[in-house]
């Protein structure tokens, strides 16, 4: 589901000239995806000459490539036609094993239960990798996250507490190259970044890569319209109250703050900041569940029992290769993770994808539909929040849902942006089988030909 978020960093870059480019004004149109630029930082340096191979979300090509790389950085591309027991590949990428509940250990003061955290402080200090690149918060703010090359235990537990989010994480790639003492590298990042720093990271000229991704969905494009989230849809004054939030199984968002906890229906939330709340590169996204890493941690698909904190809850480990696995096993063997049973679900998930579809404000948006200026009464949400979670999708199958209807919303905004021929050019294959099976049916049909 959304996860709202702060993303814009000062934007300055040395020109082909060696002359400084100030973006601050220019973004997003001085950037080669223009609307559909995700700040990844890839433009903010010299590697801004391999835009065109780079970029996940340049028209035509962008995602497309997605294909290729699983090739290049697994082995094999996914398997859409064998779904594993608890999960398919078709929608959550390559797998090398089933996936799994997991928790951190000992991780205080993180978003959820310091998993990634964990993971990058035990590659450093088995000495597996010189340098993390990794996102902190600059100022110690989750709101107004930074792209640091970490070195030392307390330069990646900046990073503990800060959501996935829009973030320059190649901000750093001149950084990387010209400092020589750094031969074995971690890069942490969320799926477009991760898809940009796969097309160049040969050219880094590094001994050892290693790529731990994050789940990632619907960024907010500014800290402003991240604070007229928190403002508008949590009803509190200030962004600093708020110490991080997500939508979660519950069907509420949930919000740590810095007095508490609180919760909030779904449905209680004004559709009117829906649309300016998500950034335009998270509309053309097909890349959920990070595709390229080679292992990824979410918590789409974790069960939420009832009346519990996202900092207390399980969330998903997707291993993909060899490497994932040895991140895994260096990080559990260092007593930083508790390993939980393999993720499973339940519920039919393929309705509730296309109702959820018909009734949302972004697509009523693409539509010319109405949008609801208010939310339902909190007694209202909260007993819909109730039923939903008895009758809709659990655990991994929830996943499965909120893939689908992203992967849906996002076709539909692809093909009104750039036309049907176009989108399809971008649209991964994977994608398309999903959007495929959907065509069959006519109210996704006729969605579409409202574009
Ligand atoms: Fe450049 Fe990254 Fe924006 Fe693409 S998404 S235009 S590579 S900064
Ligand atoms: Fe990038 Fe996609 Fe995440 Fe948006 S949703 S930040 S485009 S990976």
């Amino acid at each position: 589901f959304r996860s709202p978020q702060t993303s814009l960093q000062p934007l300055s870059r040395r020109g082909a000239a060696g002359r400084p480019l100030d973006y601050a004004t220019g973004w997003p149109q001085k950037f080669p995806a223009k609307d559909h630029c995700s700040r990844c930082g890839l433009c903010e340096t010299t590697f801004v000459s391999r835009v065109k191979d780079a970029c996940a979300l340049l028209p035509e090509t962008g995602m497309s490539r997605m294909h290729d790389l699983e090739v290049k950085v697994h082995g094999r591309s996914r398997n859409t036609h064998h779904a594993m027991d608890t999960a398919d590949e078709g929608r959550f990428g390559v797998l090398h094993e089933e996936m799994k509940l997991v928790k951190g250990v000992g991780m205080n003061d993180s978003q959820w239960t310091g998993v990634v955290t964990s993971i990058a402080l035990s590659m450093l200090e088995a000495k597996k990798v010189d340098a993390v690149v990794c996102i902190a918060g600059e100022q110690d703010s989750w709101a107004t996250p930074e792209a640091i090359v970490a070195k030392s235990a307390e330069q990646i537990l900046r990073g503990r507490g800060v959501k996935p989010s829009l973030a320059p994480s190649l901000k750093v790639l001149d950084e990387i190259k010209e400092d020589r003492s750094i031969r074995k590298l971690l890069f942490c990042g969320v799926g477009c970044s991760v898809q940009a720093f796969r097309a160049i990271q040969d050219d880094l000229d590094l001994d050892e890569v290693y790529v731990l991704g994050t789940n990632c969905v619907d960024n907010s494009p500014t800290p402003k319209a991240a604070e007229n989230f928190v403002r508008v849809g949590l009803g509190l004054k200030d962004i600093e109250e708020v110490k991080g939030y997500e939508f979660m199984q519950d069907f509420r968002v949930h919000a740590k703050t810095s007095d508490g906890y609180l919760t909030k229906p779904y449905f209680c939330l004004p559709g009117v900041i829906a649309k300016p709340s998500i950034a335009t590169s998270c509309l053309a996204c097909f890349d959920y569940t990070n595709g390229l890493a080679d292992v990824v941690v979410g918590y789409m698909g974790a069960p939420l029992d009832s009346g519990r904190r996202m900092d207390e809850s399980f969330q998903t480990l997707t291993i993909r290769n060899q490497k994932g696995a040895d991140m895994i096993e260096t990080t559990r063997k260092r007593g930083l993770l508790s390993i939980g049973p393999t993720a499973t679900g339940k519920g039919s998930f393929e309705d509730f994808a296309l109702s959820t579809l018909k009734s949302d404000a972004i697509v009523q948006s693409m539509i010319g539909g109405s949008i609801m200026e208010k939310g339902l009464p909190d007694w209202l949400g909260t007993m819909l929040a109730f039923l939903l979670q008895r009758i809709g999708p659990t655990g991994i199958n929830f996943a499965r849902y909120s893939i689908d209807y992203h992967i849906l919303r996002n076709y539909m905004h692809v093909v009104g942006e750039w036309g049907e021929t176009s989108a399809k050019k971008f649209v991964p294959a994977y994608a398309q089988k999903i959007i495929k099976k959907y065509l069959e049916k006519d109210s996704m049909t006729n969605l579409l030909s409202q574009i």
